[in-house]
C-alpha cells in the first residue's frame, strides 16, 4: 500500500482532507482466510498537534476456506477505522503509528491491524455447514455421504480442537 503525502497538513492542526485509496496489502491472512484483492480505503486525515488523526472505513473481499467442508468462498468486509493516531515518535508499547516527519504518512500497518482482526480463525461457508464425512470424506451439504453406521470419533477430538483454538484466540 502506497504512502500518503500529508505535508499539506503537517504543522496546520484543524485542517483536513478526505483521501481515497485502493491498493493490495502483501501477505494479509491467517489459516484460512486471506485478503489479496485491494482494499478500498475512505479516510479522513485530520491534522492535530500531535501529528495526523487518521479515521474513516476500509472496504474489500476476504477470501476464505470453509473449515468444515473445504469449499473456498469470498465475503466481503467493511470496517470502520475510529481515529488512529500517527505522530513521529510514538511512545514505546502506545498504539500509536509512526509518522515520517518528512510527511509521508505509511497506511499500511493500520489498515493491515484494523482487517487482520476481522479474519475468521473457524470460517463456515454457511452457519448450518454439515462438512465432510469423517469416514468417506463426501460433502454431507452435498449429500456426496450414503451414510454409515458411526461417525469416526477421531473426528469429533479434531473438531473439539478447532473450538479450543476458536476459544483460545477470543
Ligand atoms: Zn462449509
Ligand atoms: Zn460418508
Amino acid at each position: 500500500m502506497r504512502a500518503i503525502d500529508v505535508r499539506d497538513l503537517l504543522g496546520h492542526p484543524g485542517a483536513s482532507r478526505t483521501q481515497a485509496l485502493h491498493d493490495t496489502v502483501q501477505g494479509l491472512g491467517i489459516e484460512l482466510a486471506s485478503v489479496s484483492d485491494a482494499i478500498d480505503a475512505e479516510l479522513l486525515l485530520e491534522s492535530v498537534v500531535e501529528g495526523i488523526l487518521v479515521s474513516g472505513r476500509l472496504t474489500g473481499t476476504m477470501s476464505l476456506r470453509c473449515a468444515r467442508c473445504l469449499k473456498d468462498f469470498t465475503r466481503s468486509f467493511d470496517v470502520q477505522v475510529a481515529g488512529e493516531l500517527f505522530t513521529p515518535r510514538p511512545p514505546p508499547d502506545s498504539d500509536e503509528y509512526p509518522l515520517d516527519p518528512e510527511g509521508s504518512l505509511d497506511p499500511e500497518q493500520l489498515v493491515r491491524d484494523a482487517v487482520g482482526i476481522e479474519l475468521p480463525f473457524s470460517p463456515l461457508c454457511a452457519p448450518d455447514c454439515r462438512g465432510l464425512c469423517p469416514v468417506c470424506g463426501g460433502d454431507l451439504n452435498l449429500g456426496e455421504c450414503p451414510g454409515h453406521e458411526q461417525a469416526d470419533p477421531r473426528w469429533a477430538e479434531l473438531t473439539d480442537l478447532f473450538a479450543e483454538t476458536d476459544d483460545a484466540e477470543r
